[in-house]
């Protein structure tokens, strides 16, 4: 078969579909990404995202080998334990996670913000902003040709559907797709790291990830956020040298406003929230979320108050249904835009870029003659859905994100928490269990099936 480099069109320039741009342009293939926000500083981003060893190796697969290591510089200080704690920040659990020694196999914690401006390093040719995608045609010659709010048109041999939840590429080439409600609700907001701040937390909370759960099901998570760099954007003193030199060589920290912060979300099943939630913003919005911690610790309570309201989202947990096979074409879905999942059990972002390392390694073989464009993207989606949709499944039913879980049940919630609460209670105390609790995190969050 004779090799023919495609010309592929992302519409998305979010988690996969910059890593996707990377991993082509390194493989010599023709791309274009097109994204509707206007600018790369757009958008609230500054929550955390967790990076396993599934989102890492994909990175480590696409990225050029120094920007691997720029994205590894600008990671927050990695989380030392797993914690479980109570609404009075009584300690349930605490589990010791793995130093970050590994590039690959390890959790790693990044800001939204500061991975988008790492993916956006070098790409200033391949982005296109402002570019709101509209529809698109395929043509008898076997082109695609997308279409933009502002009238311009692109025309590939591939599009590619990086576009997220709400996808207008999936809303075309899939219309019997679901992606519903999830039932819960998010309050996310951001704390800025003072010493004030800092002194609220004690030192298994400040270096770790912490599940708070609280009464009648409203629970919380939390997570420090601590970068190499200071307030000023100046590399702090204690960094080491080889990190300094990669930080200082990259430009991408001119765009990216991240300071060192707290993430505190509270999630619960959306009855508990007013109808206009989602419309709510700012100080009103940290005002709903400290009504709804009453209970809480005056310290968490504390936190909340100091949260930055311009930060403070609130957040509508959605979730897809599997899709029945389709027929491979020239258009074709990753991430979110296929296999939307809630935040349960943080691999959304781990499995797009996933997808986007396994879409490029089909494209590849297709660029060199080895299998049809369409065959090498049938490959691709052969593996995809299956995972995809797995990681869908895991993420609502066993994480809490479940509107309808047992533990929001108004009778039967209190001792379904309760229940929760003693499995990591037994869980952390027995050695044999706790090893196989921190193993099966490892494992879940790097696992290939
Ligand atoms: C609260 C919360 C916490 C999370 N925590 C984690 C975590 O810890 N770990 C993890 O792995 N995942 C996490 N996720 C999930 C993760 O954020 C997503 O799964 C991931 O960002 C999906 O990547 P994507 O590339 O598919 O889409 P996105 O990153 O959403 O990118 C889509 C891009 O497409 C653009 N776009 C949309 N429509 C158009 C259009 N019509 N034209 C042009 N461009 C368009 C958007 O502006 C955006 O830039 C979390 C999600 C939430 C809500």
């Amino acid at each position: 078969m004779a090799a023919s480099t495609p010309h592929v069109l992302v519409i998305g320039a979010g988690t996969g579909g910059l890593c996707l741009a990377h991993g082509l342009r390194r493989a010599g293939i023709s791309v274009a990404v097109y994204e509707r926000y206007r600018t790369r500083g757009e958008g609230l981003l500054g929550y955390r995202v967790g990076i396993g060893p599934t989102g890492s190796r994909a990175l480590r697969e696409c990225l050029p080998a120094e920007l691997f290591d720029t994205y590894l510089a600008t990671c927050a200080r990695s989380p030392r334990y797993f914690n479980v704690i109570s609404q009075r920040m009584r300690q349930t659990a605490s589990f010791e996670l793995r130093p970050d020694t590994d590039p690959v196999d390890t959790e790693r914690s990044v800001a939204r913000m500061t991975l988008r401006q790492v993916l956006l390093t070098g790409m200033e040719d391949v982005v296109h902003f402002d570019k709101t995608f509209t529809r698109y045609e395929q043509r008898d010659d076997g082109t695609v040709t997308a279409h933009f709010a502002d009238g311009s048109t692109a025309t590939g041999d591939l599009l590619v559907a990086a576009d997220g939840t709400h996808s207008a590429v999936r809303r075309q080439y899939l219309p019997h797709a679901v992606t519903r409600d999830a039932g819960t609700i998010n309050i996310a907001t951001r704390i800025p790291l003072t010493p004030h701040t800092r002194g609220l937390l004690p030192e298994r909370i400040r270096r770790g990830i912490s599940l708070i759960f609280g009464a009648g099901g409203m629970m919380g998570v939390l997570h420090v956020m601590e970068f190499k760099w200071d307030r000023d954007g100046a590399v702090k003193p204690e960094v080491s040298a080889a990190d300094a030199a990669v930080l200082a060589r990259w430009p991408g920290l001119a765009h990216d406003n991240t300071r060192d912060n707290i993430n505190l979300v509270i999630w619960s099943t959306a009855r508990r929230f007013p109808a206009d939630v989602m419309r709510r913003r700012g100080e009103e919005l940290i005002r709903l979320a400290l009504e709804l911690t009453r209970g809480w610790h005056p310290n968490l309570r504390e936190l909340l108050a100091c949260g930055d309201p311009d930060s403070a989202l609130p957040i509508r947990v959605s979730t897809s249904e599997p899709v029945p096979p389709w027929k491979s074409s020239t258009v074709t879905l990753l991430g979110d835009a296929i296999h939307t999942m809630t935040p349960g059990r943080g691999v959304g972002a781990n499995t797009a870029l996933r997808d986007a390392a396994l879409l490029c390694r089909q494209l590849r073989l297709a660029a060199a003659g080895d299998k049809p464009l369409v065959q090498a993207v049938a490959d691709y989606e052969t593996v995809m859905v299956p995972y995809g949709f797995a990681r869908v499944a895991d993420s609502l039913n066993r994480s809490g994100t479940n509107g309808d879980d047992r533990m929001y049940h108004p009778l039967f919630g209190r001792l379904a928490l309760l229940g929760a609460r003693g499995y990591f209670t037994v869980t952390s105390r027995v050695p044999r269990l706790r090893r196989k609790f921190v193993d099966d995190f490892y494992t879940y969050r790097g696992e290939e099936d």
